[in-house]
């Protein structure tokens, strides 16, 4: 579909369009397989000398319609479904890195993502070195070294709402020859769109915003096509030298601008498979047709509870990039001047304890362990996610013990702060 369309008709109408007689809406490809008529058919396909289906681990009709709708969203070439944010994240890095590689990333991002990069990823052999994203260019490319294949950072981090600066991190990025990756999961693209700051490639948590009603957990790479890997083949080889288990196929010899998605395709789902199944790429579909739409009821609810916390003398700070004394407020009205996302964060006077009798007093916003979707929620990160650190560690991690994630959602914002209220005088 053509990318000069608006972003509503696009989440409307991208990635599916039927011919003569074919369903109007996505169909379920409830299929592992694919049928073909000669042997020599579906050899080619295996060769990756012809496109088309084979087998689901692989790829997907109703999950490559989807992926295209996300990847017409963020202005990309191509994108790829997983079957969680986790290993969209997962994927990206490990698609250029391996044993004995290095990745520089934001210290600023979602817990889950740092324990994968910084416990798990480590035990693969890949080091990644957290740098303070508010630091200096000097100082974040003090990080890199020989091995360093990429720079990775979080739009607005979870959960402490941090907002980066694309373009400062893409320079960065560029001047040692390297990708930035960008997780955009909070602003969605309809906010932000980080390939026009120059971002190479945007990773996705769908399970938040995109499909927006918490009915399932999914992943998204995007890639724009504009690093030049050849330029740095020495850092590549994956991408740039030819891969031995595609009979010596070369990914941006053959592919191009698609080379970086059709390599975690065709090598690391074929051999890892955490695929989106069908039914829930179904469902995300249709959580992403309405997506223009909840963004910005999300971004004004929001906006009101930031603003009526703000003024509240029971509350000790407050967290909006929307709230013009905020830290990073000029930093979102240059990135996301339509607005940033639905999350806010706050501490109440009295600290922890104070923290957990509000949230308990609650009746409309739910406790969960969930972020951004239709429903109002909340969540005490040094009670639940991050109940294993002590109160120095969370500090260390930017995540204040007081803090209180708030999720506004698509309610009536009036409701929302009359919950609030009441929780606040209980
Ligand atoms: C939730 C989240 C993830 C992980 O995604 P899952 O779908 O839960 O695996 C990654 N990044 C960000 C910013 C998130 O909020």
């Amino acid at each position: 579909m053509a990318k000069q369309l608006k972003p509503e008709t696009l989440c409307v109408q991208a990635g599916w369009t039927p011919k003569k007689g074919e369903p109007r809406v996505l169909p379920i490809y409830q299929s592992t397989t694919f049928k073909y008529e000669t042997s020599e058919q579906m050899a080619r396909l295996f060769d990756l000398e012809e496109n088309g289906y084979f087998y689901t681990r692989l790829q997907n009709p109703t999950n490559d319609a989807v992926a295209a709708k996300i990847a017409a969203l963020e202005g990309g070439v191509a994108a790829m479904l997983t079957s969680s944010g986790q290993s969209a994240n997962f994927y990206a890095i490990f698609n250029i890195c391996q044993a004995g590689d290095h990745f520089v990333c934001s210290s600023t991002i979602y817990g889950g993502t740092f324990n994968l990069f910084g416990v798990t990823m480590k035990k693969l052999g890949i080091e990644v070195t957290f740098v303070n994203p508010d630091a200096p260019e000097e100082e974040i490319s003090a990080a890199f070294r020989p091995n360093t294949k990429a720079l990775f950072g979080e739009t607005i981090s979870n959960p402490t709402l941090e907002v980066l600066d694309i373009e400062k991190f893409a320079r960065i990025a560029h001047s040692h020859g390297v990708p930035l990756i960008v997780d955009n999961t909070f602003p969605t693209p309809i906010n932000c769109r980080p390939f026009e700051w120059g971002a190479d490639i945007v990773v996705h948590s769908t399970t938040k915003y995109m499909d927006g009603h918490a009915t399932s957990v999914g992943g998204a790479i995007v890639d724009s096509g504009n690093f030049n890997w050849d330029a740095y083949a020495d850092k590549f080889p994956g991408l740039c030298t030819p891969d031995e288990s595609y009979h010596g196929l070369t990914y941006t010899k053959a592919f191009g601008k698609m080379a970086y998605i059709t390599k975690a395709t065709a090598q690391l789902m074929r051999d890892l498979g955490s695929i989106q199944s069908p039914q829930n790429a179904f469902l995300l579909n249709i959580g992403l047709e309405t997506l223009h739409l909840r963004m910005p009821q999300h971004c004004k609810n929001a906006q009101a509870v930031a603003e009526y916390l703000s003024k509240n003398d029971k509350v000790a700070w407050v967290n909006y990039c929307g709230l013009p004394g905020d830290k990073y407020h000029e930093l979102a009205q240059k990135y996301m001047p339509n607005g940033s996302c639905g999350v806010v964060t706050f501490g109440l006077k009295g600290g922890r304890e104070v923290a957990i009798k509000f949230m308990d007093s609650l009746k409309l916003a739910a406790i969960v362990t969930h972020v951004a979707d239709a429903r109002t929620c909340v969540l005490h990160p040094a009670s639940h996610t991050h109940r294993q650190l002590s109160d120095e560690q969370l500090m260390e991690a930017g995540v204040r013990p007081d803090l209180i994630r708030f999720s506004v959602g698509i309610e009536n914002a009036d409701d929302i702060i009359a919950d609030i209220e009441q929780a606040l005088n209980a």
